[in-house]
């Protein structure tokens, strides 16, 4: 293995779905649904196939999903993008976020980014031959701090590599943030490649910014979503990106090398799904927001401190009083404290002291799998 990737061996994710299965705990670790998403997207699938759409589909994307994307974009946020030369299909954010990278970065170029970082970022930059440098959001309320992140600005700057709503901590940033990155991505002359795969999964009063939707940012933005998260659908393996032509026909060129093309049954199906109803949208983000509290309240009763999340189905919390020192000699050795699978935080950190005994787990599972879950905390507490 090359020396530059020596450090990212086998995934948490991985990692940590194996303890589960090893041991029985509950895997509130890697973040996948335990329910399937809309039925008339599932069936889409099912008479894609048996329309006999089983070969090769358009390399940028089957035409319906790319026009959904675009009509997703427009319906949501007022963003107008032209489907054949601005949207590209890929295999799951994870080869959005590849593409465009690799497109984008030259071997010594710079790439600002938040930690805790997604784990694909990190390897995806050394991929590129990319340096990272980072800005510490830190545990409970994650705010932005405006030093840091200037000072991880330099000439050598290429692209801000930005997740809102954020995972690992759940934070979706303020439009007050997001426009500080926005001023010093134009200050630097980069591309802000905006990763939002989370972008439906909002909560409370809490609002999602679009990156692209910010002043003059829409000629400079990459942005980056996935059917995965917003439909349930994490093995289907289809996402997207959008932005500037000229950057998309960047990524397209590299994706023709990573993958061709992508999985072809599952895009129409996602292309009906996107044009589904607001009540699809909000009855999948009123349902995470009642499991929110369900696990929050869980954990603080076991003696948790929890930074109660405003996105994503991920939330972060304090596990020292459970005896946590190291975050992840206690993951490893949690399904036998507490019969439950989480993740530590520092795997997503260059600074380990941010996240010294910080613990993520996910929500997205079925009530009755939390319920049991927080029976097992609360014994262990
Ligand atoms: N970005 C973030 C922030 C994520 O949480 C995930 C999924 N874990 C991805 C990208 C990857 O998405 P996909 O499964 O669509 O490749
Ligand atoms: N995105 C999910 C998470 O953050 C799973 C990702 C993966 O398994 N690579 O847990």
């Amino acid at each position: 293995l090359i020396s530059r990737m020596q450090p990212f061996g086998t995934t948490i994710f991985a990692e940590m779905s194996m303890l589960a299965t090893r041991t029985g705990a509950i895997n509130l670790g890697q973040g996948f649904p335990d329910t399937d998403g809309p039925r008339v997207m599932l069936d889409a699938a099912k008479a894609a196939i048996d329309a006999g759409r089983n070969q090769y589909p358009p390399g940028p994307g089957v035409p319906e999903l790319l026009e959904a994307v675009a009509a997703h974009q427009e319906r949501f946020y007022g963003i107008r993008l032209d489907p054949s030369s601005q949207v590209l299909v890929t295999v799951g954010a994870t080869e959005a976020i590849a593409s465009v990278v690799l497109a984008l970065c030259e071997p010594g170029d710079e790439v600002v980014t938040f930690e805790p970082y997604y784990d694909s970022y990190a390897a995806t930059i050394a991929l590129a031959g990319a340096t990272r440098r980072t800005s510490v959001l830190r545990f409970p309320d994650f705010a932005v701090d405006e030093a840091s992140l200037r000072a991880a600005f330099s000439p050598r700057t290429r692209l801000v590599l930005l997740n809102t709503p954020h995972n690992p901590t759940g934070k979706v940033f303020t439009r007050d943030e997001l426009e500080l990155v926005a001023s010093l991505a134009r200050e630097h002359d980069a591309w802000v490649v905006t990763d939002e795969v989370y972008e439906h999964l909002v909560f409370d009063d809490a609002q999602h910014v679009p990156v692209a939707t910010l002043p003059g940012m829409a000629e400079r933005t990459i942005t980056i979503s996935s059917a995965g998260k917003t439909f349930s659908a994490t093995g289907w393996k289809v996402g997207w990106l959008s932005g500037p032509a000229e950057a998309v026909a960047a990524a397209r060129t590299v994706k023709q090398f990573l993958t061709y093309v992508g999985s072809g049954p599952f895009q129409p199906a996602v292309a009906v799904a996107l044009g589904l109803g607001d009540q699809v949208y909000a009855g999948l983000r009123d349902s995470l927001q009642a499991k929110r509290d369900l696990l929050c309240s869980a954990l603080e009763t076991s003696g948790l401190q929890v930074a109660r999340p405003s996105g994503t189905y991920f939330v972060i919390a304090d596990a020292a009083p459970l005896g946590a020192v190291d975050g992840l000699d206690f993951a490893r050795r949690l399904p036998e404290i507490a019969g439950v699978v989480g993740v530590p935080v520092s795997v997503f950190h260059d600074d380990q002291d941010a996240a010294r005994t910080l613990v993520r787990f996910a929500f997205c599972k079925k009530d009755e799998v939390l319920l049991e879950a927080s029976r097992r905390l609360a014994a262990a507490g």
